[in-house]
C-alpha cells in the first residue's frame, strides 16, 4: 500500500476542482482497503472513498484519507435461459462495464451508456437515464461494513433504492463501502425508447431493426451533443435533481407558467429542474470561473480555476431564486464534500 501526502485531487474530480487530499491512496483489493481504514483507525483519520469523482464538489482541503477504490474484474456468476448475473469489481469503469455487457449481447444497461464514474458508486444514487435506472437490472451487492470490516450482501430490498437515493446516501450514509455490485441482465433484449430523443435519434440514423448497440450508440451520440465534456470543461452534470411537487401545486403553476413541462408520477408530478433554472434567468451565467453551461441550465461549471465554495454560494442562489419564483426547493444531486 501506498499512501501519498498532499496530493493535489484537481484530476480526480471532474468539476476540476483544486483541492488537496492530506493523505491519498488508491485501493485493489478488499484486502488493502481494510489495510488503508486501519491505517486511518491508528491514525485518528476520517476517510472518503472515491470513485470517479464524477459526482462530487470538494468545497475545502481534505484533512483525511482519500481511499480511491479500484477493485476491478468482471464475472459471470451464473446464467438460465433468460438472465446473466454478473457481478463486476466495484473500481470497473461504469462505460466500460456497459460496453462489456453489449459486447456480450446482454441487455438492460444500454440506456446508462456513457454515464461517468465506477460501477462501485451507481448504486449509491441508483444512476438513471434515459428510462433506466440500475435498480432495473439490480441484484445484490458487496459491500465493507467500515466499523466491524466484515463483508455484508445488500439486496435490492435493502438498498431502498429510489430517484437518484439509495440507503447509502441516507439511514447508511459513511458507513459502507461497496466493492461490488452484480446486476441480473437479460439475453433477450427488452428495448427501453420511450424517451423522444431515443426515437429521433434512431430514425436520423436509419436504424430499421433495433439492438441494444443501436440504443446505446444513439444515447452516446444524444448525451455528447447535449452534455459537456468535463475533459473540457468541468462539471459533475446534472447539479440538482428534478424535483417532485403535489398535484395541486402543479396546477398552480400550470396557471401561471403554462409552459411549464410536468411529468406525473404515483405521487405528484415531476419538473425539469432545468427549465426552472433557466426561466430564472440562469442560463449561461458566468461570474469570474464558474457559472451554469449556456447549453444545459442544469449543469453548473468550473471554467478553469474555479473554487468549490463558490459553486456552492451559486447553487444556494439558484435554489432561493426558484423557491422565490415557483415555490419550489431544488435539491442538489451532487455530494458536498
Ligand atoms: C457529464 C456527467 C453526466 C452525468 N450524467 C448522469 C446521468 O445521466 N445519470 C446519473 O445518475 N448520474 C449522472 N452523472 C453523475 C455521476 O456520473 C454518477 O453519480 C456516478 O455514479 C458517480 O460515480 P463516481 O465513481 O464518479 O462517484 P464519486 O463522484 O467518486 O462519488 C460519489 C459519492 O459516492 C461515494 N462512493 C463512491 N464510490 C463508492 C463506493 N464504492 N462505496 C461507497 N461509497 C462510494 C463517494 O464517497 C461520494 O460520496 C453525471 C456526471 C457527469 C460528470
Amino acid at each position: 500500500m501506498n499512501i501519498q501526502e498532499n496530493i493535489s485531487l484537481k484530476p480526480f474530480n471532474t468539476f476540476g476542482i483544486d483541492q488537496t487530499a492530506r493523505f491519498f491512496v488508491t485501493v485493489r483489493s478488499i484486502e488493502d482497503l481494510k489495510e488503508a481504514l486501519q491505517f486511518a483507525k491508528a491514525e485518528n483519520l476520517e476517510v472518503f472513498i472515491l470513485g470517479g469523482g464524477s459526482n462530487i464538489l470538494l468545497t475545502q482541503d481534505l484533512d483525511l484519507l482519500v481511499v480511491k477504490l479500484e477493485i476491478n474484474g468482471i464475472k459471470l456468476l451464473r446464467e438460465d435461459s433468460e438472465h446473466v448475473w454478473v457481478k463486476s469489481g466495484a473500481g470497473e469503469i461504469w462505460h466500460d462495464f456497459v460496453m462489456y455487457a453489449i459486447e456480450q449481447e446482454w441487455a438492460g444497461i444500454e440506456n446508462l451508456s456513457l454515464i461517468p464514474g465506477t460501477v462501485g458508486a451507481s448504486p449509491m444514487q441508483n444512476i438513471g437515464a434515459y428510462g433506466v435506472e440500475i435498480k432495473d437490472v439490480f441484484e445484490s451487492l458487496e459491500a465493507l461494513n467500515r466499523e466491524s470490516l466484515e463483508i455484508e450482501v445488500f439486496d435490492a430490498e435493502s438498498c431502498r433504492f429510489g430517484y437518484r437515493e439509495s440507503v447509502f446516501k441516507n439511514e447508511l450514509k459513511g458507513q459502507y463501502i461497496i466493492c461490488s455490485v452484480t446486476f441480473r441482465l437479460r439475453k433477450q433484449p427488452v428495448f427501453q425508447t420511450s424517451y423522444g430523443a431515443i426515437q429521433d435519434t434512431l430514425a436520423k440514423n436509419g436504424v430499421k431493426t433495433l439492438s441494444i448497440r443501436a440504443i446505446s450508440d444513439a444515447v452516446i451520440e444524444i448525451r455528447q451533443s447535449k452534455l459537456p465534456d468535463p475533459k473540457v470543461i468541468g462539471n459533475s452534470g446534472s447539479f440538482f435533481k428534478n424535483p417532485t411537487v403535489s398535484f395541486e401545486k402543479y396546477e398552480e403553476l400550470k396557471d401561471k407558467f403554462p409552459a411549464i413541462p410536468g411529468y406525473p408520477q404515483d405521487k405528484g408530478v415531476k419538473l425539469a429542474a432545468g427549465w426552472l433554472i433557466e426561466q430564472a434567468g440562469w442560463k449561461g451565467y458566468r461570474n469570474g470561473q464558474i457559472g451554469v453551461h449556456d447549453k444545459q441550465a442544469l449543469v453548473l461549471v468550473n471554467h478553469g480555476e474555479g473554487k468549490g465554495k463558490d459553486l456552492m454560494n451559486l447553487s444556494q442562489k439558484i435554489q432561493d431564486s426558484i423557491f422565490e419564483k415557483f415555490g419550489v426547493q431544488l435539491q442538489p444531486e451532487v455530494n458536498f464534500i
